[in-house]
């Protein structure tokens, strides 16, 4: 049965970049070896790393004095790898969901965090707006998509102290203006690749103003001055990412993509709205086009396992909701068709005419 893939990471990826990885795992480049048993310091290696820096930044349209790095590590990594190298005093950070409570739990290991604005209240089903950024924090924190709680915000803001933003799971989902950021990193597990690889991109003259000993590798200097080759990077997993980036460019960049996730996320939106069973748990304004999330309504809760299973007779995959959250999660990343979602509203309607 053709399955729909709607896990929530590691998630659906492109299937010429899948079938890509697969021919040069088996040969690369016909060289009669693999390309998980060569030296990353070989011509063949340097090249696809090179590429994918480069695809990178044409397709986000990264200003030159930004450098992108592939690093290891995951994004959580980066947790305490951004508050190691960029936090002297004290930092400002947006509580929006699980991940950036984690982000803030390692910052206060470095010095003073102050939370500027949470969604807690109400269980992070909004993204906060209206807030004030101290000027005198070192730099600012957010998460620009929550994954779990399917909350996104849908703008680049406008921050007077640098702007550190978590774009694991909806990096080159949407254009973003990189010039208002002075880093962003994230996990490649959502939309770019396997996971194993942690890109990078960050504006060089943020780093070198804190005192402390930064241990080599944490510290972004040491990667940025070795090109991401400081010791033996995630080579595998770079490949698919150049692979899914051919395809980004390939089907027309950012901004096509970003209509397309924008049709997929309307159209199951739209389902969920007029559902007379479920019923969407994120404001409207603050809806992720990454992770969307319903529950049943109150009167239809019991109704989660029979649905659970009807997704799974049809080949729907991933679509349990985060325990956090409950209910259903489909997550909408770029690889995934609108046939998917299509045949997931036909579900969702199948059902309601059976259960309504
Ligand atoms: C998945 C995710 C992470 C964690 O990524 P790892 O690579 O597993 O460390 C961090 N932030 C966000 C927003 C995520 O979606």
């Amino acid at each position: 049965m053709k399955k729909h893939n709607f896990n929530a990471g590691p998630s659906i990826l492109p299937r010429i970049a899948i079938e890509n990885t697969a021919k040069a795992v088996l040969e690369l480049n016909n060289s009669g070896l693999s390309l998980i048993e060569i030296s990353h310091r070989t011509k063949d290696f340097e090249a696809i790393l090179d590429e994918a820096v480069a695809l990178f930044k044409e397709q986000l349209n990264i200003p030159e004095n930004y450098k992108v790095l592939f690093l290891g590590g995951g994004a959580s990594m980066q947790f305490c790898m951004v508050p190691f190298n960029l936090l002297n005093k004290k930092a400002a950070y947006l509580e929006t969901g699980v991940w950036a409570k984690k982000a803030i739990k390692e910052a206060k290991l470095f010095g003073e965090v102050e939370i500027i604005a949470s969604s807690a209240d109400k269980n992070f089903t909004y993204y906060p707006k209206g807030f004030n950024i101290p000027t005198d924090a070192d730099y600012l924190h957010i998460t620009t998509n929550n994954t779990i709680y399917g909350s996104e915000i849908h703008y680049d803001l406008d921050s007077p102290i640098p702007l550190v933003a978590d774009m694991s799971s909806d990096i080159l989902s949407r254009p973003v203006d990189v010039s208002k950021y002075a880093m962003i990193y994230g996990g490649a597990q959502k939309n770019l690749g396997p996971a194993g690889v942690t890109f990078v991109i960050i504006r060089e003259d943020i780093l070198g103003k804190v005192e402390r000993a930064i241990p080599t590798m944490l510290d972004y200097r040491t990667h940025i001055k070795e090109g991401s080759m400081f010791n033996t990077p995630p080579c595998f997993a770079i490949f698919t990412v150049n692979e899914t980036l051919k395809w980004i460019k390939s089907l027309g960049g950012v901004n096509k993509i970003f209509e397309m996730n924008k049709a997929k996320a309307e159209l199951l939106y739209k389902a969920i709205d007029e559902s007379p069973i479920f019923v969407g748990t994120v404001e409207k304004d603050s809806r992720s086009l990454m992770n969307i999330c319903f529950v049943l309504k109150p009167g239809y809760e019991d109704k989660q396992e029979a649905f659970m299973e009807f997704l799974k007779q049809n080949g729907m995959v991933g679509l349990k909701g985060h325990r956090l959250v409950g209910g259903f999660r489909a997550s909408t990343y770029n690889a995934l068709p609108i046939e998917s979602v299509q045949a997931l509203v036909n579900c969702m309607k199948e059902f309601e005419s059976k259960n309504a």
